[in-house]
């Protein structure tokens, strides 16, 4: 996963200016990605808003030239090393706009260390990759650094989300793998009343179950990885991924720890690593609480609820 964590920004971060960015901006930009060169940041949650993201404060306002952008960002991943970030300001007033989508814009500013303020935040896991609280103030960006149309940002940035989801899960996947094998592998090892511990059903059934988990998640995540693939709308098929192998990611994890008994919590074994980094793909890149409002809204139909 920490592989993973710091390649996915390369992998879906770009996709909002493939998909809607102008060629100049592509000219100007994309020929640095394969290469690792341009690293960026995706810069869209803040403090007060939360999952909440039509809510969020952070402001663009029009000058000459371009735009000034002030405001507070959160869990900013990889800004210590972002030449540029993806950023979603509003650029009209909540109160002013027809639906809570509109008034927002992505752009695609440049990291001034002059104008913004980076601060780490100490986390449990994933600290292959930085996480930060940005403040911003009075940024300056171009206007022809602007992704897609003014105003339109929200539907420009969820271009990519699903394959975000999917790369996500992967590494999810991965670490629920990793896990497993290791609980197999001591539950063969330890010998606790004259037999290896994995001869009692107890924990042999909860080993298998881990497997069977695993396996299932992995055949919905190939399927929504292969519709990611051919550019197919995906959004429940990822969203069904996401979480299923975030569950049983997780699930993997907890039983490799409940297997190696105390020593699960020593840092010889792996584990309890494993463990930590498995907890937070129930909540990041998209908490399993919004795939299940996704699901309930588009695709069973029922009233939005948030
Ligand atoms: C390690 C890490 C890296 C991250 N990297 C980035 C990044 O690079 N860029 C970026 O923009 N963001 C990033 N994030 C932010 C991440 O997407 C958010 O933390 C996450 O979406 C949750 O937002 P929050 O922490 O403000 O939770 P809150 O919005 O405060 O929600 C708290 C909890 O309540 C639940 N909840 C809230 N409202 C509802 C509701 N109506 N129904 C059901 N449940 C609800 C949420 O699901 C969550 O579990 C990162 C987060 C982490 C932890």
């Amino acid at each position: 996963m920490g592989g993973c964590s710091s390649v996915h920004i390369g992998i879906f971060g770009f996709e909002p200016i493939l998909h809607h960015g102008s060629e100049d901006l592509k000219k100007r930009y994309l020929p640095r990605v394969p290469t690792g060169e341009l690293q960026i940041s995706f810069a869209v949650t803040e403090p007060d808003a939360g999952i909440d993201t039509t809510n969020i404060s952070t402001f663009a306002r029009k000058v000459d030239g371009g735009w000034l952008v002030s405001g507070k960002k959160v869990w900013i991943s990889n800004a210590h090393q972002a030449e540029r970030m993806l950023l979603l300001a509003r650029t009209t007033p909540k109160e002013e706009c027809a639906k809570r989508t509109d008034g927002l814009t992505v752009f695609f500013a440049p990291m001034d260390r002059e104008k913004v303020t980076i601060r780490s935040i100490p986390k449990m896991g994933r600290n292959s990759v930085d996480s930060n609280e940005l403040f911003i103030d009075d940024l300056f960006v171009a206007d022809e650094d602007v992704v897609g149309e003014v105003g339109k940002g929200f539907k420009v940035i969820l271009t990519g989300l699903n394959a975000e989801r999917v790369v996500a899960a992967n590494a999810m996947l991965g670490i629920g793998e990793a896990a497993l094998r290791r609980g197999t592998r001591y539950a063969n090892e330890r010998v606790v009343f004259g037999r290896p511990i994995g001869q009692n059903q107890g924990l042999a059934f909860q080993l298998a179950e881990a497997k069977i988990r695993l396996e299932a998640a992995d055949a919905v995540l190939q399927k929504a990885t292969w519709l990611v693939d051919q550019q197919q709308p995906c959004g429940a098929e990822a969203n069904y991924a996401k979480w299923l192998c975030a569950e049983a990611g997780f699930y993997a994890a907890d039983v490799a720890l409940q297997v190696h008994g105390g020593m699960g919590y020593s840092k010889e074994y792996h584990v309890e690593r494993y463990f930590r980094e498995a907890r937070l793909m129930r909540i990041a890149p998209i908490s399993q609480e919004m795939v299940l409002n996704y699901v309930a809204e588009h695709v069973l139909g029922l009233p939005r609820s948030y």
